[in-house]
Parts: C-alpha cells; sequence; structure tokens
C-alpha cells in the first residue's frame, strides 16, 4: 500500500487511491488529527501544553469513564502495560496471568521476566484461543491463591477477536486483595467500559487502534486500590517505567520527560471527535460494523476464530479453494494491490498457530459502513477467485441491511 510519497519508479502505485488501513491497530487517523498534529512543535515545560495536557486528560477520563488519573505514557501498548505490570506487582507475591491468545501470552513473558528481580511466583490461566477467559475460574483461583497481588486479563484479545466479560471478571476481582490489570487496548472506545462502576483497577489502552491515532501513546488508568498500592509498595527493578514517577508530574498536569508533544495534541482532537459523536453512538457503530461482517462471513460460510466474538475485530479461518488452502500472504497481497486494503493475518503463540490460517478485519475507530462494506465485497471478489464455494454477491446481500 505504498502511500503516495513511496511511489517510486519500481513501484509507482496509481496516481490517485484511496488506502483502507483495515487491520486490528494500527487503524486510520482521520484527516483532522493528522493536521493537528503537522502543527510546529512547541516545547513541553510550558503553560500552552500544560493546558493542552490537562483538557487531553480530562477527555480521557470521560472516554475511561472514570474520575481517577489517567497517564499517558509515550512508547506502545506494551510500554504502558509493561510499567502498570512492574510498577504494581508486590515483590514475593503470587501473579496471574490469564492468557487466551498473543496478548495475554506477552503478559504471561513480560511476568516472567521481572519475576527474578520481583522475586515473583508467575502463575498461568491458559484458555483455549477463540474462548473468553471465565470469571468463575478466576475467582476459584484467587480463593486458592490468597497472596495474588495482580491479576491480568485482556478485555478485548486481538489475536483471537475474542472478548470476555471484564465487568464479571472485576467483581471476582475485587472481593480479592488483588488488583485487575485489565488490557483494554482493543476494547476501550470501541466496546462499553465502564472503569469506575464496574471497579476495574487498572486499565490500559493505547493510541493506535480505537482512540484514532498513530502508535506511540499508551494510557494508564489507575483506580484507588491500584493509587495505594503504588504508595504501599517500593519502586519496582525500572526507571522510566515506574508508574510513581508519571503519577507525581500528572499531578501538576506535566510528564517526567520529554513527551511526543505531536501525538498528545492529536489524541485531543481525535477524542474531540469521539465525544462529538457521542462515546455510546461510537460503541454502536462498532457493534453495527461488527455484526454486519459476522454476518458477512457466515454468508460466505467461512468460520469465525471465536466462539465469544469482540466488537472490535472479526475473524474467520481461511476456507479451501480449488487448490487447497488458500495461501495467506498472497490472498492479503492481492487484497492490498487490487483494492488497497490492508487486512490482518494471525499469529502464533503457545495456545495455537494461527499463522497463515485466518484472517481478520478490524471495526474500531475510524471506518465506517462504506469501509465495511468495501471490505466484505473485496474479500468475497477475492474468496471467489481463489475457488470458495461463494455465492457472489451474498456477503453485501447479509451485511447491508445490518448497517442502514
Ligand atoms: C495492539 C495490542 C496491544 C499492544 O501492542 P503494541 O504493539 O505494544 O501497541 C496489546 N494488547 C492488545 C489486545 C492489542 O490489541
Amino acid at each position: 500500500m505504498p502511500p503516495e510519497t513511496d511511489r517510486t519508479a519500481a513501484n509507482p502505485g496509481p496516481l490517485y487511491h484511496k488506502p483502507r488501513l483495515m487491520t486490528p491497530g494500527p487503524t486510520d487517523v482521520p484527516p483532522a488529527v493528522l493536521e493537528e498534529m503537522a502543527r510546529p512543535i512547541i516545547h513541553h515545560r510550558t503553560k500552552q501544553f500544560q493546558a493542552i495536557y490537562a483538557e487531553l486528560s480530562q477527555r480521557l477520563q470521560r472516554i475511561f469513564r472514570t474520575s481517577q488519573p489517567v497517564l499517558s505514557l509515550a512508547g506502545s501498548g506494551t510500554t504502558a502495560f509493561e510499567a502498570a505490570q512492574i510498577s504494581l506487582a508486590v515483590p514475593g507475591s503470587t501473579v496471574l496471568a490469564v492468557a487466551a491468545g498473543k496478548f495475554g501470552e506477552r503478559w504471561e513473558d513480560i511476568f516472567r521476566q521481572y519475576a527474578p528481580f520481583l522475586n515473583l511466583n508467575v502463575q498461568v490461566m491458559a484458555v483455549p484461543w477463540g474462548q473468553a477467559a471465565n470469571p468463575a475460574a478466576i475467582e476459584a483461583f484467587l480463593k486458592q491463591n490468597a497472596d495474588t497481588s495482580l491479576v491480568t486479563v485482556v478485555h478485548s484479545e486481538t489475536s483471537t477477536a475474542t472478548a470476555c466479560d471484564l465487568r464479571a471478571i472485576a467483581a471476582v476481582v475485587g472481593k480479592s486483595r488483588s488488583l485487575l490489570l485489565a488490557d483494554s487496548i482493543t476494547g476501550l472506545g470501541a466496546l462499553p467500559v465502564e472503569m469506575d462502576a464496574w471497579g476495574v483497577d487498572v486499565l490500559v489502552t493505547g493510541s493506535q487502534k480505537a482512540l484514532m491515532l498513530p502508535p506511540g501513546l499508551g494510557f494508564i488508568a489507575l483506580g484507588p486500590r491500584a493509587l495505594a498500592r503504588l504508595k504501599d509498595t517500593p519502586a519496582g527493578p525500572c526507571y522510566n517505567l515506574d508508574l510513581r514517577r508519571w503519577l507525581k508530574s500528572h499531578e501538576k498536569n506535566d510528564v517526567p520527560f520529554t513527551p511526543p508533544v505531536s501525538l498528545i495534541r492529536g489524541q485531543r482532537v481525535a477524542l474531540e471527535m469521539i465525544e462529538t459523536e457521542g462515546l455510546e453512538n461510537v460503541w454502536a457503530r462498532t457493534a453495527r460494523l461488527a455484526a454486519a461482517s459476522r454476518a458477512a462471513f457466515t454468508a460466505m460460510k467461512l468460520k469465525l476464530i471465536s466462539a465469544s466474538p469482540s466488537d472490535s475485530v472479526t475473524g474467520a479461518f481461511y476456507p479451501d479453494g480449488t487448490e487447497g488452502a488458500i495461501d495467506d500472504s498472497k490472498f492479503r497481497a492481492a487484497m492490498r494491490a487490487k483494492y488497497r486494503i490492508e487486512i490482518a493475518g494471525g499469529q502464533d503463540g503457545r495456545g495455537a498457530n494461527w499463522k497463515g490460517r485466518i484472517f481478520r478485519i478490524s471495526h474500531m475507530g475510524y471506518v465506517d459502513a462504506g469501509d465495511t462494506l468495501a471490505t466484505l465485497a473485496a474479500l468475497e471478489t477475492e474468496l471467489i477467485a481463489a475457488g470458495c464455494a461463494i455465492k457472489p454477491g451474498s456477503a453485501l446481500a447479509a451485511a447491508a441491511p445490518l448497517l442502514r
């Protein structure tokens, strides 16, 4: 998908095009946000920056549905999540990683990386890929392991296109001494999330999914029990990732280190757009696009990868074509070359090997019915070209009525 500026003699591309980034992160960024980020750089130790940061923080609180502080860290979602893990795990305690996909497994890996330094007993609750974490199993674990200080869950497991019942999980963890650290990186701004009402202790997201920004910012909201934990627990083996440092600056509408000023500015505008549309309306639009996509996939007789689908991303196993299994990289290259649509493939992990076997499309952020119908029509055309037995027009016949 060479953007205009990447055209070369060897890779000319058309003079006109409209690329569509339908991957579940990064996602397309609205023009108004791109324009805001093109403004001259301002210095960050100024009243002007502090005012922008303060407005961003307030908007983030409304999107997170919390009255608690929301920190903005430079880095990807993983940076923010790792910071929360290492800042909040109690040295010498048990930590539980609920792993239902690639991202849950990553949080397990991070715990293991720090385990020797923090003397952590790392426990894993492996959930079959495509299924949702079970609140009752987490409750039982916490009853048997009263020294657990932190539970990590993935609200919307992007690798398996699966959502769990975050509210129910927050309720069971809230009855224990453990904190709940939730990865809602493809949940927040796409699926309903009520941080305070549900009692989620720590909620993390990133800028490049539903929040309509390029990659580069991670956000961490800290509930009352998490704030108390930061006070009571010594800092971990880290410096930049120590949330105590970020929280201290945040209280003065500031950040400890030079922030990505352009991204902060852009995020303020993107959140303004979300609030103008109305957060509930954004949730409803996301759900509509997801329902239409699932209907189209089902009409094409595709097998969904999730038994408990997230509305932020839809995934299916490749069907067989005339020459057996469809070649994932060729299929996605054709989507890119013919339609300028970028879709995602699958990932390999400990719970499953889905690389080459599945494809996924996003419903998050700056995406509408037109983008979705175009993607579904292109998918159907290319699957038919690969020899799949699909009745032409069946995808749109199933999807369109749900988008009216
Ligand atoms: C994208 C994503 C992340 C973070 O990935 P980064 O590449 O570090 O931004 C974490 N969890 C989930 C569920 C994600 O979708």
